[in-house]
């Protein structure tokens, strides 16, 4: 008997929205400070390239931030389609609904996601420690 997950697949696509919204603004807010730096550059005011190029880094930041939840709620809806929504990627245990609620986009269950979390911490370990 499947959960019904109708409420949780219009707050994917509410998200997908939003993320989407959030993204394209990222975008126009970079193309604005080219325009202004452009200006500038033939202007008086040679002290805010820096300002400018971190205030670029902040944005495309945020925005690969951005592109990973938006997939994470492609995904999530791709599963929804497929009929495998609610179950975990790797394990396929049942994702309790409570989780679901909290994290509509959530691919995997508790213990795989401590366990994946893990993973990528002793990997990142390894490779800072191969690094020196
Ligand atoms: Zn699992």
């Amino acid at each position: 008997m499947q959960a019904n997950y109708k409420p949780l697949e219009k707050k994917l696509l509410q998200e997908r929205e939003r993320v989407q919204g959030l993204m394209q603004a990222e975008t126009e807010h970079r193309s604005s400070l080219s325009e202004t730096g452009d200006l500038e550059r033939y202007g008086n005011h040679p002290g805010d390239e820096g300002t400018e190029t971190f205030e670029k880094e902040k944005s495309l930041a945020l925005q690969s931030n951005l592109q990973i939840i938006l997939d994470e709620v492609e995904h999530a809806l791709h599963k929804l389609e497929a009929g495998t929504y609610g179950t975990c990627d790797e394990c396929g245990a049942e994702i309790p609904y409570e989780r679901l609620e909290v994290r509509p986009q959530a691919a995997l269950c508790v213990r795989c996601k401590s366990k994946v979390e893990h993973t990528v911490m002793v990997s990142s370990l390894e490779r800072a420690n191969s690094t020196f």
